[in-house]
């Protein structure tokens, strides 16, 4: 099975993503955790990417799509995988397409995670992040065990840089411009399904677990 999540930044994609990939068993792919992971490592790619992370801006395409389809034609995908925060543009959605028709397949379902701005920014300045291991909690809705510590690998927790005030809403803007097209784009594929992500995340999982089956 192959699955896409869209929404703003924000809704609850990654969230939503982990408990997939746990419950179907096949991997989840994020594109910001692969930027950040080689930005917490200093990479080339990662000094690139943190440019344009840091402004709130998206990492151009032809980087993007390079990692991900490096990282999709690895062993582990050969049953499907969830892809969170990609793409994120019309001609990152195309160059999928096109990859996947080569080897005659398709996207199944794209989940479209539907939370309005309103929330968004509130949400953003709760979220405290792994860089570690990728996990993600909210200070209010989804606290770790201890506070400021890593359940899952004992490390300590960070407000991403790009999660203040100014920069969540540069990014919404980017969202409202370059990402929400894909709506429409996978509407016309007939795969797009739509939850409301502003409820508990244990009833948005039951939401997308119906909908995949
Ligand atoms: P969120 O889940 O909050 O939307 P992500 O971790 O998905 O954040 O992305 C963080 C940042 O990484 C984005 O704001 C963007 O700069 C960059 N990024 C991640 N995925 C992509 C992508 N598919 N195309 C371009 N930039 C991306
Ligand atoms: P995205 O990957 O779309 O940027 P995340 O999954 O990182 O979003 O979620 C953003 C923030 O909101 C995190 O702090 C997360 O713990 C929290 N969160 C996720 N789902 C919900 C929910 N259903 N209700 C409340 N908070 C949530
Ligand atoms: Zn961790």
């Amino acid at each position: 099975m192959k699955i896409i999540m869209l929404g703003a930044p924000g809704a609850g994609k990654g969230t939503q993503a982990k408990m997939i990939a746990e419950q179907y068993k096949i991997p989840h792919i994020s594109t910001g955790d692969i930027f950040r992971a080689n930005i917490k490592n200093n990479t080339e790619l990662g000094q690139e990417a943190k440019s344009y992370m840091d402004k709130g801006q998206l990492v151009p395409d032809e980087l993007t799509v390079k990692i991900l389809l490096d990282r999709v034609a690895q062993d582990d995908c050969a049953n499907g995988y969830v892809l969170d925060g990609f793409p994120r543009t019309i001609p990152q959605a195309e160059v999928l397409e096109q990859e996947l028709n080569k080897l005659n397949d398709k996207i199944d379902y794209a989940i479209n995670v539907e939370v309005p701005d309103e929330n968004i920014v509130k949400r953003m300045s709760g979220r405290r992040a792994c860089l570690n291991c990728g996990a993600t909690y909210h200070i209010e809705h989804i606290p770790p065990k201890q506070e400021g510590i890593c359940d899952k690998c004992g490390e300590k927790l960070v407000l991403r840089d790009d999660d203040k005030e100014e920069t969540v809403k540069n990014r919404l803007n980017v969202y409202h411009e370059q990402t929400q097209p894909l709506i429409d784009f996978y509407t016309a594929r007939g795969v797009l399904k739509t939850v409301d992500g502003t409820v508990d995340m244990k009833e948005v999982f039951k939401a997308i677990t119906s909908i995949l089956g």
